[in-house]
């Protein structure tokens, strides 16, 4: 029986006409490799995504998918962004595949990383993370604000992999429950780790753009970073709750100061009084906002409708991978003797 896991690989494009050519046949020769190791099944595919492209991409996913029967391709009918790019690819892959690999098609993602991805899903792993070990092509810039970022986001509550973007293997089982978190505002990193199942992490390094250039500009990650916060965690307004404490422990310090130095009389008239109610004021209304902030967020984290528990295995289920079953001997790559 060949049930070997079948992959399709993930890919979003955007005005990309310039890159697609040189590392579609990349992402075809993958899976050839793939296919020729025993690791994945001749089935698979490549998805290509068009995001809304103003150029001649979708013509040339088209003429592709044309040519070659391992290319798929979908159109979104308008640009919606990167992460529901993928999120569309994935949903779309979900049912007719075991895995999905999801990565950019710019080239600048090391596709050897995904034998190692495979490798991990043989082992077990239902969600592989690609991580960059290193940023030495990206600017300084890019890589002072992409790493400030990553930072910035765990200390605000989003839980997500350090210097991982959206290069992951995920299993269409995992897949099919994280289609039940119903959220429109998408931040993949973050999301997919609260699904749940166990993952692991590959590094590789990460080059240049083969050709074209970038979408992300610091306005878009900073609103990537800005929906990454607020679509996980309710923290920036726990944040203010805290704030407003601290405010009035000081107010109050304020205020018995203010009093101690009118009854000296070392002050004008009216001054004291003035201070007091400005230093209650200003942290009674912080603490105020934060309350009703933590009412809000309730609402909000309500509202989205997320899973409340996901099961992984049941004992009277048959496991999920019908080929570990069958052939864990022969197949599984590293079952050293
Ligand atoms: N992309 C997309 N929709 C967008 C912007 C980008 O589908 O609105 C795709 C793009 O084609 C590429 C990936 O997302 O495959 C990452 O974009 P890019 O390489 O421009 O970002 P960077 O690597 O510079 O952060
Ligand atoms: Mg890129």
């Amino acid at each position: 029986m060949s049930a070997k896991p079948i992959l399709w690989i993930v890919v979003p494009c955007y005005n990309e006409e310039a890159v697609l050519p040189l590392t579609a046949p990349m992402f075809l020769n993958k899976l050839e490799q793939l296919a020729e190791q025993e690791k994945i099944s001749r089935n698979s595919r490549v998805l290509f995504v068009n995001d809304g492209s103003r150029d001649r991409t979708w013509e040339l996913i088209r003429e592709m998918a044309a040519k070659d029967e391992r290319v798929l391709g979908i159109c979104q009918s308008r640009n919606r962004g990167h992460q529901n790019a993928v999120l569309a690819g994935l949903m779309e892959a979900k049912e007719r595949c075991d895995i999905t690999i999801s990565i950019d098609c710019d080239g600048q993602d090391d596709l050897n990383a995904m034998d190692e991805m495979v490798e991990r899903y043989w082992e077990g792993f239902e969600v592989v993370y690609g991580v960059r070990s290193k940023r030495k092509t990206d600017t300084f810039f890019k890589r002072a604000t992409a790493e400030g970022f990553y930072k910035l986001m765990n200390a605000l509550g989003a839980e997500i992999v350090f210097n991982h973007a959206d290069y992951r293997l995920i299993s269409a089982r995992v897949l099919k429950h994280f289609a039940e978190f119903e959220e429109v505002n998408i931040f993949l990193r973050g999301l997919v780790p609260l699904v749940g199942f166990p993952h692991t992490t590959v590094y590789y390094e990460r080059a240049e753009r083969l050709a074209g250039e970038s979408h992300y500009p610091l306005k878009k990650m900073i609103a990537l970073a800005f929906n990454g916060i607020t679509s996980l965690s309710v923290k920036p307004i726990t944040l203010i709750t805290g704030c407003g404490i601290i405010f009035s422990f000081l107010g109050l310090a304020a205020m018995i100061w203010a009093i101690v130095e009118a009854i000296l009389g070392e002050t004008a008239a009216g001054w004291a009084s003035l201070v007091c109610i400005v230093c209650m004021l200003g942290g009674l209304q912080l603490i105020s906002i934060g309350i009703i902030g933590q009412y809000i967020g309730k609402t909000y984290l309500e509202a989205k409708r997320r899973p409340r528990y996901i099961i992984s295995e049941r004992t009277w289920e048959k496991p999920e991978r019908r080929w570990l079953e069958d052939e864990t001997e022969e197949k599984t790559p590293e079952k050293g003797e």
